[in-house]
């Protein structure tokens, strides 16, 4: 597949889908209002649109390595204040994949680059959870670790400027933590779907145990 390609293939992408669904094109360019965001890893094997069946147009896409949303990230925030306050989205998801590259680094504590400074995000999840992870199968550890990387970040989501003065105002907005399987393709409800401040900590209380439950 060389870059030549890439656009032959767009072309008849292009001629196939005004083939099969005519004005399918015009009526894009006339609406983006999703209900979804979708925070995810920039793994290449996590296609958001196709895992979830929805159309380009339903869910607005703010991918990094790992699907870290850190205080100070003005890149993810923008994103999230644009899908929140402007595209009005229903619910946001956070979602990490099994067998996370940025994942599986963080938890060998293994060296890459400068890339190591993004993942000391994920170490400190590591950390924070040094005791249940150590608890787990060696095997277990580096989905444990996928799972509480996500429930993290939705709670750094949750605690964001752009969703406490969301919330604030009474604006209806979920946030949800899912995990993708790419050896099954399924998707995973890691069960902290939090639409309110006061859910946040009983719902990550009960979203961390459970991890420890389904993994012993
Ligand atoms: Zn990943």
């Amino acid at each position: 597949m060389s870059i030549h390609d890439l656009f032959t293939h767009n072309r008849a992408w292009a001629a196939e889908m005004e083939r099969t669904r005519p004005g399918f094109f015009t009526s894009l360019t006339k609406q983006q209002t999703p209900k979804f965001m979708w925070i995810g890893c920039s793994d290449s094997r996590v296609p958001a649109n196709q895992i979830t069946g929805l159309e380009p147009g339903e869910v607005f896409v703010h991918r990094n390595v790992a699907n870290i949303v850190v205080h100070s990230d003005l890149n993810a925030l923008s994103a999230i204040q644009f899908a929140v306050d402007m595209l009005k989205v229903e619910h946001i998801m956070v979602v990490g994949h099994y067998g996370c590259g940025g994942v599986m680094t963080a938890l060998a504590g293994g060296r890459i680059g400068l890339a190591d400074n993004w993942i000391r995000h994920i170490q400190d999840v590591r950390d924070r959870h040094r005791s249940l992870l150590e608890s787990l199968p060696q095997d277990k550890r580096g989905d444990a670790l996928v799972d509480l990387n996500v429930i993290e970040q939705v709670v750094n989501v949750c605690v964001s400027t752009v969703m406490v003065d969301a919330w604030a105002k009474g604006q209806k907005v979920t946030i949800h933590g899912w995990a993708f399987g790419v050896h099954d393709g399924l998707l995973q409800d890691l069960k902290m779907s939090v639409s309110s401040p006061d859910e946040i900590e009983p719902l990550y209380r009960a979203a961390v145990e459970s991890i420890t439950a389904s993994r012993l």
